[in-house]
């Protein structure tokens, strides 16, 4: 009997199964064939990689710099060199991370943003229900936020789009206490809207869902794949878990899966009523991510980065994806929030000709002509359902956050879902598979 089972093999599950490994016998349980859940790094017919799901590593993100080194990858950074597009009322070119419209619209962005991080500041990440005012921005939503603190169209417009490209969702869908944690937890919004010196500064050579396969190798036959967890039963001499195919016992569980996914396992005993009502109200939020791959990256002769924002086409968010050292140029953008679940509906070759679209409205007619083309809808993936992580809707922090963490007998819950540092992000889902991997060694002990 394994020590421990580990229930996935994202980020999360295989950074506690790395720490258990040396003086536990551990098993990771994983539904997919591969390992990496939310990350997937995609070959190109040409042989040329892009990811598919989470990429970037950036300032802050110590623990997931410190893994991509010491499994021997290196890293490179985005390209953003060249002028920004912002789609307002027109094409307009733009440097930094703000852009460049209107003095009063400028104004009352900047306005709003710094009056968000100031709020964002005063956050406790690890108990953000403890803040004096918790309750009252635990019944707004960021939406409500806007109506109060942003004053023209366009500034709204603009802080939505951010609010989409860091949580695939929509303004009125999210709890403000959970944007303003969100942003604390990951430094600042600033920090999770910016390339250089923000969290899409780097990219990982091979990608990285390339290095979730190295560490998941690295733990050799201890993971186990196509074992989807349909059962977890506990009682004073242990754990039972029960896949499609088999059952396993071990003293104590690890479960490193999104809340969404959870919720599909049949528990015994059946879980704590706040735990159930925590799990139902942390759905993800909704994504298509979608690279498409150029004899070369045509937009930089035109002095372009390749990032642009805006306009109500189906990307409003793109980056310049290009690997290092590759003469094939990409172009990333994101679907995001309605417009994810909306177009995760329609054909994939329609899909392919919305994104080229947006991409042509950007940079030109040569973007409807790739050499190749990938897309990812995570919404539609059954083992994740959305991305890139739960979001939160009003009242949940202030009446359930206090159990996020909290272990159910001998089963210990991991999961970017549970990070203080990091929600959401790869970073935090090695800081919570680190932390359940020390409350096992304890409870072992
Ligand atoms: C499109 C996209 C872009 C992103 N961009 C970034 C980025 O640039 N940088 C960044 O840091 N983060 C990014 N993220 C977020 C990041 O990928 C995630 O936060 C992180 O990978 C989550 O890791 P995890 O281990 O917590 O969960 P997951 O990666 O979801 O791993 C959970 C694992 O559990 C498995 N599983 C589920 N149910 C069961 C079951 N019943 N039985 C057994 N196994 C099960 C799944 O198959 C999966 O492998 C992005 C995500 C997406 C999708």
């Amino acid at each position: 009997m394994p020590d421990v089972i580990v229930i996935g093999a994202g980020f999360s599950g295989l950074e506690a199964a790395r720490r258990l490994a040396g003086d536990h016998e551990v098993v990771v349980l994983e539904a997919r064939e591969r390992a990496g859940g939310r990350t997937l790094t995609h070959s190109f017919a040409n042989g040329d990689e892009t990811d598919l799901g989470g990429q970037w590593v950036g300032p802050g993100q110590d623990r997931l710099y410190a893994l991509i080194a010491a499994m021997g990858f290196g890293t490179y950074p985005l390209w953003d060199d060249g002028d920004h597009l912002v789609q307002a009322g027109g094409l307009k070119r733009y440097r930094g991370t703000i852009p460049n419209l209107s003095i009063p619209v400028l104004l009352d962005l900047n306005r709003a943003l710094s009056r968000f991080e100031a709020m964002a500041r005063q956050l406790d990440p690890a108990a953000p229900w403890t803040h004096p005012k918790a309750q009252e921005w635990d019944r707004m939503t960021v939406a409500d936020f806007l109506k109060r603190h942003a004053f023209t169209a366009r500034a709204r417009e603009m802080f939505t789009i951010g609010i989409g490209a860091v949580f695939c969702a929509e303004p009125h869908e999210l709890s403000l206490l959970h944007a303003l944690f969100y942003a604390r937890s990951g430094r600042s919004l600033d920090a999770l809207l910016s390339v250089t010196g923000g969290a899409q500064q780097d990219r990982v050579h091979g990608g990285m869902g390339a290095l979730a396969g190295a560490v998941a190798a690295s733990l050799g036959d201890r993971v186990r794949y196509g074992e989807p967890v349909q059962e977890i039963g506990w009682d004073p001499t242990g754990v039972t878990v029960t896949t499609r195919r088999q059952s396993w016992r071990a003293k104590r569980v690890i479960l490193a899966i999104p809340p969404s996914r959870a919720l599909g396992i049949n528990f015994d005993p059946a879980l704590p009523s706040r735990r159930d009502a925590l799990w139902r109200r942390m759905p993800a939020g909704a994504c298509i991510k979608c690279v498409a791959q150029y004899d070369r990256p045509f937009w930089r002769e035109a002095g372009l980065s390749g990032q642009a924002v805006g306009g109500k086409l189906a990307v409003r968010v793109t980056f310049d994806n290009t690997e290092q050292g590759k003469a094939a140029g990409q172009l990333l953008g994101f679907i995001e929030g309605e417009e994810a679940r909306r177009w995760s509906e329609v054909p994939a070759d329609t899909r392919r000709d919305a994104v080229l679209d947006a991409f042509a409205g950007f940079f030109g007619e040569e973007a409807r002509t790739p050499i190749d083309y990938a897309d990812k809808d995570w919404t539609s993936d059954p083992w994740t359902r959305g991305c890139y992580a739960s979001v939160l809707g009003t009242g949940v922090w202030t009446a359930l956050g206090q159990d996020l963490r909290k272990p159910l007998g001998p089963i210990h819950v991991a999961g970017t879902e549970t990070a203080i540092h990091g929600f959401g992000y790869i970073e935090g889902a090695l800081e919570a598979g680190a932390r359940a991997a020390d409350e096992v060694r304890a409870a072992l002990a």
